[in-house]
């Protein structure tokens, strides 16, 4: 007979300082953290480098490349696949200088530069369909404020 036994058995490592508390503690005794919010807030910190490394084993790409190809499929935004661009610009000056513009991800600098022409097209768009919107709305709004005027301050209808 072991009474200890059981209790051995409901005993974890604090996420904060591994030391053993019961597992159904909130609060450390040793390092004082909220034990809950501190396996949630480990695990989130873990959540991203993990996805990273499973993506880049399956595609055989660098985690840095991974990156900068999401970057570049970000759909309707300028910015991201620009940066993408400039990393890596930034990343072939550190190669030998006979083989920079061979170093250069062709393929990344294609797929960024049509991402980029799509999305000032779609913002064209949208931006002239937007211009059409507000007049119609400005319209409405003065037909509005016109129809509140007392009749006697109208012009005279001739
Ligand atoms: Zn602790």
């Amino acid at each position: 007979m072991e009474p200890t036994a059981p209790a051995e058995a409901r005993l974890i490592y604090c996420p904060g300082c591994s030391v053993r508390i019961q597992s159904d503690s909130i609060i450390c005794r040793s390092c004082g953290c909220v034990v809950p919010l501190e396996g949630l807030g480990r695990r989130l910190k873990n959540f991203f480098p993990q996805l990273l490394a499973t993506a880049a084993r399956r595609t055989n790409l660098q985690p840095a490349d991974l990156v900068l190809w999401f970057l570049v499929c970000v759909p309707l935004l300028i910015a991201p696949p620009i940066l993408a661009i400039g990393i890596a610009t930034f990343q072939t000056r550190r190669a030998a200088p006979g083989q920079r513009l061979a170093s250069f991800p062709v393929a990344l600098l294609c797929v960024a530069l049509f991402n980029i022409v799509l999305s000032v097209m779609f913002w064209i768009a949208t931006g002239q369909k937007l211009w059409a919107l507000l007049a119609i709305l400005q319209n409405s709004i003065a037909d509005y404020l016109n129809g509140l005027k007392p009749s006697g301050s109208r012009p005279p209808v001739v």
